[in-house]
């Protein structure tokens, strides 16, 4: 049986991997510091005996018992108001923790996925992004420390592969929403989701014309799982293609709702990217992978669970 380390795994993304992993018969260590993650996002695991909880931070020497065959390493504060308050964690944990892990790993003789970001490509000057795109990213700009920590992390994990034969993979996220997102995280779907439920009107940013493509956690999971076991040592892009301006997704998410459409327009972020769009030719052809679950569907499931908070 496979033991897996979740770095982050009281998180959005890490619990929901959790849960995959679990169920595909493998035993799961989580590790977490909950400065962005949640206890109650790991609760049901509590009787699980193939999951063991580490709360530890990951920026901080590792020493885990054990085999391990596998890290995911997913710890890093990831919404932008989240990277704004903890701009120097969110550069420590994709620094230091990027390069704690993969020594584990190198140690373990363990083979590990890194969870980038579309934020390695900034704010686009192509449009959709392919893997092969190298980015128009401000280093010195606010989100500068979440998007430069993630391409650091990229160079780092591709470092050890080449020097020290470390066997990674590398996927590039693209806007991901579903059930245990926190409702205050600041991200377009739990704001929207939040004020709609709460009778307010939701805040758009800018003139709204900005665009974002977005992919429901049941495939992300779905593909990032296929990319641990495959061959592909590459970024490889996750997501959904199916794009929109902001304007038109609070339009759909009243419309899920059932609720009359209330807006109210305010700044736009620094550095808020234009588009963006994930090209996932690579992901079809070396996954067999892409996204089923209809945005509808997915942002039903979101606002019921958003009902239960
Ligand atoms: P999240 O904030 O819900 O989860 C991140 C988890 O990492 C939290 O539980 C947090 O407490 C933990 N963490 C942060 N720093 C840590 C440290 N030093 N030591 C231990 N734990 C630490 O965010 P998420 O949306 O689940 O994102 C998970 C990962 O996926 C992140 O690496 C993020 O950059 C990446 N990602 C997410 C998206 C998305 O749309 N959700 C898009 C691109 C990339
Ligand atoms: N956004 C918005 N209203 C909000 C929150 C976000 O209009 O209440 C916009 C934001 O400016 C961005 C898009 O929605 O253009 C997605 O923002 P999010 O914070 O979810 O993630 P990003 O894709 O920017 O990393």
């Amino acid at each position: 049986m496979a033991t897996v380390l979740i770095t982050g795994a009281a998180g959005f993304i890490g619990s929901h991997l959790a849960d995959l992993f679990l169920s595909n018969d493998y035993t799961v260590v989580g590790m977490d510091n909950f400065i962005t993650g949640s206890r109650r996002n790991i609760a049901h695991l509590s009787s699980e005996s193939r999951f063991r909880f580490v709360e530890h931070d990951v920026t901080q020497y590792l020493d885990i018992e054990g085999k391990i065959d596998y890290i995911l390493h997913f710890a890093s504060p990831a919404s932008p108001i989240d990277y704004l308050e903890f701009p120097i964690q969110t550069m420590k944990v994709g620094a230091l923790g990027t390069h704690k892990v993969l020594g584990l790993a190198r140690a373990k003789g363990a083979r590990v996925l890194l969870a980038s970001t579309s934020e390695t490509y900034g704010d686009p000057l192509i449009h959709p992004q392919t893997e092969d795109y190298w980015g128009n990213v401000n280093p010195i700009g606010p989100r500068g420390v979440y998007d430069e920590a993630k391409r650091f992390a990229e160079a780092l994990t591709m470092a050890y592969q080449r020097y020290h034969g470390v066997e990674t993979r590398i996927v590039r996220i693209f806007n991901t929403y579903g059930p245990r997102m926190r409702a205050r995280d600041g991200r377009v779907v739990p704001n929207f989701i939040s004020q709609v439920l709460a009778g307010q009107a939701m805040t758009v940013y800018g003139d709204g014309s900005q665009t974002r493509s977005f992919c429901y956690v049941s495939d992300l999971v779905d593909g990032i799982f296929r990319l641990l076991l495959s061959d592909e040592q590459e970024p490889v892009n996750l997501g959904n293609p199916r794009e929109m301006t902001i304007a038109t997704f609070a339009k759909k998410i009243a419309n899920v709702a059932g609720v009359p459409e209330k807006t109210q327009y305010e700044a736009l972020p620094v550095d808020d990217p234009k588009v963006r769009q994930p090209d996932i030719t690579k992901a079809r052809r070396v996954l067999d992978w892409e996204p089923v679950v209809k945005l509808e569907d997915g942002l039903r499931e979101t606002i019921e669970y958003f009902k239960t908070r």
